[in-house]
């Protein structure tokens, strides 16, 4: 059988099948009943140093969650992390919000504090930071910046479930936390997501709207033009059983990373990812640059290693890159310029929490092989 290494797998094996049985069972398969929401809610919230959370259909619903609770709609603005899953800018579109791009550093690809400031007007209401590839944004400057000029601060942590910045959790740094659980993230529940705060005004305004705001008094007498966002207790149960392993899932990709980085290291047209000081890097994907003459030889390296059978992905394509976006004159690629150019350079390898020793030597040796010939 030809070699087929996958970039990333879910990492299936404890309880998930018994708890989904247990669901099943007690016929607790909706968004309204069962424990697992509740327990999975306590649970992944306590994880994340919050207080609360509140579990959704996925990360794009809880970052849209996020601007409802916080009331950020049209004639705002929100600063943006530019290299993202595009789902950040479209929680902020459907709001009819205006996202401003911010560019990125060089070496996490992360949101570049500095960058900030230049961008704020008088209708600027909000920042949203994303911890990109497992490793936490520079959270003081960011936070700075928000407090001189009164701004929420929502933390994009779809990719970095257990990533700390000085110690503290991601999704308990600024006012809400938005988290993702498709397939191929830290944890997963196929797909899902969840919203934390230390806020519980924030708790309460977003669990109603998650839940078509139905009334308190009369449950039928609305409070508000709510959303079905409700996470099922199908897929809380699997989240439990995921949570009972994300120290063990986290350990896995920090032993990867070691290891790529132990092989690649010599490799001068490779630039690995880094670890800052203040970060615990949980490794999400294992994302590298092109440097030198190798930079403009993408396509043609990232086929070779699918001939060998490996798997990767580009780097995201920034919002000042999306046509949708660019078309309708909200950005230009000159708005981000470090951004426009990793994006053209870089891509990420097998980073399953799964990966063999045997594999992961695999990948190491095509890549340099590929990258020489
Ligand atoms: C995956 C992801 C999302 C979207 O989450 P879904 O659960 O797929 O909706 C948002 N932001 C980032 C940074 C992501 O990686």
């Amino acid at each position: 059988m030809k070699k087929h290494i996958p970039v990333s797998e879910p990492y299936l094996d404890g309880a998930e099948k018994e708890f989904v049985l247990d669901a099943l069972e007690k016929k607790a398969i909706s968004g309204f009943f069962g424990e697992y929401i509740t327990r999975f809610e306590e649970g992944f919230a306590a994880y994340s140093d919050c207080s609360h959370g509140v579990a959704v259909t996925s990360g794009t619903t809880a970052l849209h969650l996020a601007l409802l609770a916080l009331r950020v709609g049209a004639g705002d603005e929100v600063l943006v992390a530019t290299t993202t899953n595009m789902a950040t800018f479209f929680a902020v579109a459907y709001q009819n919000a205006k996202a401003v791009p911010i560019d990125i550093e060089e070496d996490t690809f992360n949101l570049d504090p500095a960058k900030l400031e230049a961008k704020i007007t008088p209708r600027t209401k909000a920042i949203i930071v994303v911890h990109l590839f497992g490793h936490p944004v520079d959270m003081d400057p960011v936070l700075a910046v928000a407090k001189k000029h009164n701004l929420f601060v929502i933390e994009d942590c779809a990719e970095a479930h257990g990533a700390t910045y000085k110690g503290r959790k991601v999704g308990s740094l600024g006012h809400i936390g938005c988290f993702s659980f498709y397939a191929n993230k830290i944890i997963t529940t196929g797909e899902g997501g969840m919203l934390t705060t230390n806020d519980p005004a924030l708790a309460e305004r977003s669990r109603s709207l998650r839940s078509l705001a139905f009334g308190k008094v009369n449950k039928f007498m609305h409070s508000d033009i709510g959303y079905n966002y409700r996470m099922t207790n199908l897929q809380a149960a699997v989240g439990c059983a995921q949570l009972g392993k994300i120290e063990d899932v986290i350990a896995r990709k920090i032993k990867m990373a070691a290891f790529y980085t132990s092989r690649l290291s010599g490799e001068k047209s490779l630039r690995l990812p880094v670890t800052k000081p203040y970060a615990r890097n949980v490794y999400w994907m294992y994302h590298v640059n092109l440097e030198g003459k190798a930079a403009s030889r993408r396509d043609e390296i990232l086929k070779d290693l699918r001939e060998q059978g490996i798997e990767t992905r580009e780097g995201f394509i920034p919002y000042n890159l999306q046509e949708i976006f660019i078309k309708d004159k909200l950005t230009s690629p000159g708005d981000c310029p470090v951004a426009a150019r990793l994006a053209t350079t870089s891509f990420y390898l097998p980073s399953s929490p799964l990966i063999t020793v045997e594999d992961m030597e695999y990948v190491a040796n095509g890549l340099k092989d590929a990258l020489n010939r």
